[in-house]
């Protein structure tokens, strides 16, 4: 790629990546391509929160790390600068207002027009990833939305995602859990929308505090969540859905006071394609809403396991 003076073309290409990691093999090959055997090390807070430590995201050969603390309490003390010049190095800091959010390490005492560029395109890298972010989430819950969910079971049942192992707890396996508010259509006639927006973001709260950290709430669709958790077997996952359906049914909402939720759920197989767990999953929540609502019901508790997948194949197809 041609260079243009005012590094537009790495600006454009960083702009177009659609996923984080993208985005950072990309800022990354920039970089090497900008400071050609020059120790470098980037520091980025991890989720982009404010109140998390930063790690170490990218080190090139043959350095070792500056200090992490010294840097930081630098940057911290220069409050309005982007730049920090050392001796022979430099550091550009990536804030959010004042909190320090990254930090790029340069062993070299660049150019001025040099050093510009970079913390531009840095700063381009970090926008980036900021709005990345953001598209993942909704709005109103501040879970995971739709667009994310494929996308994650596909890493899930591929094994290619991101996956926290508890130590000595044997095998587990993922599940996948619908849940839609029962009857919330009459929280909304009689309550109102912000009343029923409220309900929702009351939920969501309860799901979110309900799973571990390493499990994942999505708002699937209107006042429809979805969660991928692990379980062991399909009868622990059970008692924890559960579970999860009475802290629900317990709750004391503002004005609506109580509320109950249905909920089914399936195992996530390797082969099988997103649509049909999906289809699986909502086919035992249809059981549970046919049935009284206010339940969990398994989709393999529904004995048509084999019907199910070719319902799914007629559609495909
Ligand atoms: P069921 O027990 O069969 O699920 O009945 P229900 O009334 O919950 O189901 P239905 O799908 O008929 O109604 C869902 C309602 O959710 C209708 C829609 O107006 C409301 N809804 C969807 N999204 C939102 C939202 O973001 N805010 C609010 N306040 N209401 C929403
Ligand atoms: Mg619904
Ligand atoms: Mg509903």
């Amino acid at each position: 790629m041609d260079i243009s003076p005012c590094g537009h073309d790495f600006a454009i290409s960083l702009l177009q990546m659609r996923s984080e990691n993208d985005l950072y093999k990309r800022v990354q090959q920039i970089l090497a391509e900008l400071l050609p055997n020059i120790p470098m090390a980037m520091y980025l807070a991890p989720s982009l929160s404010e109140k998390e430590r930063l790690k170490l995201l990218t080190l090139s050969s043959a350095v070792s790390p500056p200090d992490l603390e010294y840097l930081l309490a630098r940057a911290e003390t220069l409050k309005h600068q982007h730049i920090l010049r050392g001796e022979n190095h430099l550091c550009i800091v990536l804030r959010n207002n004042k909190a320090v959010m990254g930090l790029l390490w340069i062993g070299e005492k660049l150019p001025t027009a040099r050093s510009h560029l970079i913390a531009h395109l840095i700063n381009v890298f970090y926008h980036q990833l900021n709005t990345l972010a953001l598209s993942r989430i909704d709005p109103l819950t501040q879970l995971l939305n739709r667009q994310t969910f494929d996308d994650k079971v596909i890493e899930i049942t591929t094994g290619e995602g991101f996956v926290i192992e508890r130590e000595q707890q044997g095998v587990r396996k993922w599940y996948l859990a619908l849940f839609d508010i029962d009857h919330f259509k009459i929280v909304n006639d009689d309550f109102g929308h912000v009343i029923g927006d409220e309900v929702l973001l009351l939920v969501a709260q309860q799901l979110k505090d309900n799973f571990r950290a390493e499990d994942f709430v999505f708002r699937y669709g209107g006042e429809e969540f979805a969660v991928l958790f692990q379980s062991h077997d399909r009868a622990e996952a059970k008692s924890l859905l559960d579970r999860v359906r009475k802290v629900i049914a317990n709750f004391n909402f503002p004005q609506v006071q109580r509320l109950t939720i249905s909920i089914g759920y399936t195992v996530l197989e390797e082969i099988a394609q997103v649509s049909e767990l999906v289809h699986e999953a909502d086919l035992a929540l249809y059981h549970a809403k046919k049935h009284g609502r206010d339940q969990v019901v398994d989709f393999e508790e529904l004995g048509i396991a084999g019907q199910a997948k070719a319902d799914t194949d007629i559609e495909l197809f």
